[in-house]
């Protein structure tokens, strides 16, 4: 790999990471999401990054894809399963990562479960490695405290300015001859929950991408659409960042864009039935038949 993208690879895992242990750092008891999704960004973007995603902050059974709405008036209260997921984009090369928190108390199984089971598998992880060796090991590990394994969520390829691209990294056993790249990043991500394992869509979407260009009847579509495109660069962003932008119409608009197949929606996702959820991730950079963790 090219030195120079090397480099801006483990300058947005950096980020990433202190990203993170920022927001970490910010949930407490009676804290807005809304605060800490914000503060995140603009950390980001004072290192000289841009956010690879919007920051996901999901809590309890919700396991992914909730930021924060505009005016989001939700806080954090005590026991709270609070998921931190964030990522940097240095010039387009990625970054991915996650952690777990329970608001004003000690970890649980639930957390301890998870972050072992990222553990074990950065341990095998490496260019050319089997895929399900990853998954076997995190499952295993899950399974061992008696919890269950999310089997429709998983680790994944990164590539410049495609957050997820190819190498699908299930957190359940799923023999198969598939096996990592020999180049360029992977995040590895498993969940854990006390419900069965398996999360559904649900209605509401605060995090969208762009799909194609589609022709807009509406001025302002035309002016959200040229927006997105250029801006992102088909990297996710978030609804409050239109609708801070262009003003309270654009959430309708945001609405029929993905309504014509311009944009892309991420239903937050839930645990069907319940359960509490937990994730890790970290993101890896496989060159010259090794591995480095970027966002360690
Ligand atoms: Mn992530
Ligand atoms: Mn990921």
């Amino acid at each position: 790999m090219d030195e120079t993208e090397k480099e801006k690879w483990i300058f947005a895992g950096k980020i990433g990471k202190q990203a993170r242990e920022y927001g970490l750092s910010l949930a407490k008891t009676g804290v807005k999401i809304l605060d800490i999704a914000e503060g995140i960004e603009k950390k980001i973007t004072a290192s000289g990054a841009k956010p690879a995603f919007p920051p996901n902050l999901s809590i309890n059974q919700i396991a992914a894809h909730y930021t924060p709405k505009f005016n989001d008036e939700t806080v954090l209260h005590e026991g709270d399963v609070l998921k931190i997921d964030v990522g940097a984009s240095v010039d387009g090369f990625l970054s991915d990562t996650a952690a777990t928190v329970i608001v004003g108390r000690d970890d649980t199984d639930l957390l301890k479960a998870t972050r072992e089971a990222l553990e074990d598998a950065i341990n095998i992880a490496r260019p050319k490695e089997s895929i399900n060796k990853i998954s076997s090991a995190i499952e295993k590990r899950i399974r061992s405290y008696g919890l269950s394994p999310i089997v429709n969520l998983g680790g994944h390829g990164i590539k410049r300015y495609d957050i997820h691209e190819g190498d699908f990294i299930p957190n359940v056993d799923t023999p198969s001859i598939r096996r990592l790249r020999e180049e360029g990043a992977v995040a590895i991500e498993p969940f854990a929950t006390t419900g069965g394992g398996y999360v559904v869509d649900g209605a509401e979407v605060q995090i969208m991408m762009f799909s194609k260009q589609r022709p807009s009847r509406s001025k302002l579509g035309r002016e959200i659409l040229e927006f997105v495109q250029n801006e992102y660069n088909g990297l996710p962003f978030a609804k409050r960042w239109i609708i801070k932008k262009f003003g309270p119409f654009a959430d309708m608009e945001l609405r029929s864009l993905a309504g014509i197949g311009a944009l892309y929606e991420f239903n937050v996702l839930k645990e069907q039935d319940d359960g509490l959820v937990s994730q890790f991730e970290h993101t890896l950079l496989f060159d010259k038949g090794a591995a480095t963790v970027t966002t360690i």
